[in-house]
């Protein structure tokens, strides 16, 4: 082959400090709106944004904060949070954020493995870190994300984070540094052992921005509102606070009230378009507005993803709402943004029921994503929406290595997501499972992803889980663990009955237990793992 020419455009790198920049630039009275922890609305703009994380930049900087070094945060969705992202990063530190809902242990183990200089953090999670403090020996400084007035008295000796601001003014330059460098820190929720560490990159950051502002995925734009519901200590946010800015749409920040009532509140009055968060939290929200007899005015479309989407919610949000779902997949691995789920032209003319079952997947690649589902023995399986199989993915916003890892967990250069999944044909995926959850059945596999699906859709069931418990002829038969709505009165029998005609007969659950309450991971997800340990020894009256 003839040798290849270098191209002769400019080498500009993808750095986070360009997305700010940029919002800051052209779209500078954008506002963003926080509901903060003080308990007021706080109002600014991008430029007000850029002009505060170039002191804290500074800030950081006489703080003795080197590049490269990590800057942890245990904080709720708000401007300040914000700040720390661009500041952090744009220094070319590594913004660490933190998941406060994990155990203490875990957050001790992560703090510590990060190696986290300053912990940046909210009010609300004072006393968290006053548990933390004598644990993490290697934290310079524990950094109360308020103004003097509101500084708490504390054991821990704190820094006060509109002081460190104050001292500095806001001629700062943003570094130019290789797009490779790492910009940012989240830790999975590890259900097994212990969390694991994902270093994003600044180039992986700006490309997986452009891929989410795309018009199939989730579409934003500079007349958007959007309030992330997802928490930016989960997954960033899945990405938000890099891409609004970079299309320069309005942000609301919804600060630690996620309960239904708050969010409406928001969304009305800030005139959200856009929203994002996990299936549970929409349970909250659906429960306000229906009891509540209100309407959305605004609000055309959300991204809900993280656990698997029930059907009965997207039919809710569509018919009753006129809100458009976009059931989406990813993890943290991988940005966390894989597949969305939007329907294409030659869709258009399918009865409804076909598309709503379209919708249902999870959808298809951005570009920037490449998928395959593979066998037990490692060889590619077909996409024809029935194989189902291990999902491996690949991509420049995927990750490589753990960090500080000491082994690739890459299998000939794709990533095992852990989920079961299927492709059809237009490359639609259907995620089936995390395969620790699949139900091995006399040899064949049960969805229970697909058997919780169905029976969301009963006008008394709240929340369902299905797991597997083990059966002597069939190795393992489903069990299904319900939540009722406040008041709903239902049997076993009529739960079970409900399934007759929507799945195949040996797919129903071999029991029904209710419960007052499902136990959820600090992302959201139902904790199977310790719904399986609960019911390790229950023998289903059919197979007793
Ligand atoms: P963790 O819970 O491991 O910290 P993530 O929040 O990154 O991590 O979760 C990623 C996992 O969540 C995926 O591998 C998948 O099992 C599950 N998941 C995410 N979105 C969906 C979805 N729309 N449908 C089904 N499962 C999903």
């Amino acid at each position: 082959m003839a040798s290849t020419i270098p191209g002769q455009m400019m080498h500009v790198p993808l750095l986070i400090s360009s997305i700010l920049r940029h919002a800051a630039r052209h779209h500078g009275d954008t506002e963003i709106v926080s509901r903060r922890i003080e308990g007021d609305i706080h109002r600014y703009t991008y430029r007000d944004l850029q002009q505060r994380a170039r002191q804290l930049a500074k800030a950081l900087h006489a703080l003795g904060v080197e590049p490269g070094e990590r800057v942890g945060t245990l904080a709720w969705n708000g401007y300040r949070h914000l700040e720390i992202y661009y500041a952090v990063s744009g220094a070319g530190s590594v913004c660490h954020t933190i998941n406060p809902r994990l155990f203490p242990e875990q957050i001790e183990y992560i703090a510590n493995h990060a190696d986290d200089r300053y912990v940046f953090f909210d009010l609300t999670f004072l006393p968290l870190v006053e548990r933390l403090a004598p644990h993490c020996p290697q934290v310079r400084g524990w950094v109360a994300m308020t103004d003097r007035a509101h500084m708490p008295a504390s054991e821990v000796s704190l820094l006060c984070y509109e002081e460190l601001l104050d001292a500095q003014d806001s001629d700062y330059a943003w570094p130019e540094f290789d797009e490779n460098t790492a910009s940012s820190l989240c830790y999975t929720s590890g259900t097994t052992g212990n969390p694991k560490g994902v270093l994003y990159s600044h180039r992986s950051t700006v490309l997986h921005s452009y891929g989410a502002a795309l018009p199939d995925s989730m579409a934003l734009s500079a007349r958007d509102c959007v309030l992330p519901v997802v928490p930016m200590f989960h997954v960033n946010a899945w990405g938000l606070p890099y891409a609004v800015p970079l299309t320069g749409a309005k942000l609301v920040f919804p600060g630690k009230d996620l309960d239904g009532k708050s969010l409406y509140e928001l969304f009305e009055t800030e005139g959200v378009t856009f929203s994002a968060g996990v299936p549970t939290v929409w349970l909250g929200l659906l429960d306000h507005v229906k009891k509540n007899g209100l309407r959305f005015n605004t609000l055309n479309r959300t991204v809900i993803g993280g656990s698997a989407c029930a059907p009965a919610m997207i039919r809710s949000f569509e018919e009753e709402y006129g809100v458009q779902v976009i059931h989406a997949w990813g993890m943290s691995e991988m940005s966390p943004l894989g597949t969305l789920c939007k329907l294409r032209v030659k869709h258009a003319n399918l009865p409804r029921e076909a598309q709503r079952a379209l919708l249902e997947k999870q959808g298809s690649a951005i570009y920037g994503v490449d998928l395959k589902i593979v066998g037990p023995d490692g060889q590619e399986l077909p996409w024809d929406g029935e194989s189902f199989g291990d999902l491996l993915v690949r991509g420049p916003w995927v990750i490589d290595t753990y960090f500080k890892g000491d082994k690739s967990p890459l299998v000939n250069g794709w990533f095992p997501t852990g989920d079961v999944a299927t492709i059809d044909a237009d490359g639609y995926v259907h995620i089936t499972d995390r395969s620790k959850d699949v139900i091995k059945s006399g040899g064949e596999w049960i969805s229970s992803i697909d058997v919780e699906n169905v029976v969301m859709a009963h006008p008394a069931v709240h929340e369902a889980a299905c797991i597997a418990i083990s059966h002597p002829k069939w190795d393992e038969r489903p069990l299904l663990v319900i939540v009722k709505k406040p008041g709903a009165q239902v049997t076993r029998e009529e739960i079970l009955k409900f399934y007759d005609g929507r799945v195949a007969k040996w797919w129903i659950p071999d029991d029904v237990v209710f419960v007052d309450e499902i136990p959820h991971t600090a992302t959201g997800k139902m904790q199977k793992l310790k719904l399986r340990e609960q019911f390790k020894d229950y023998v289903a009256p059919a197979s007793a």
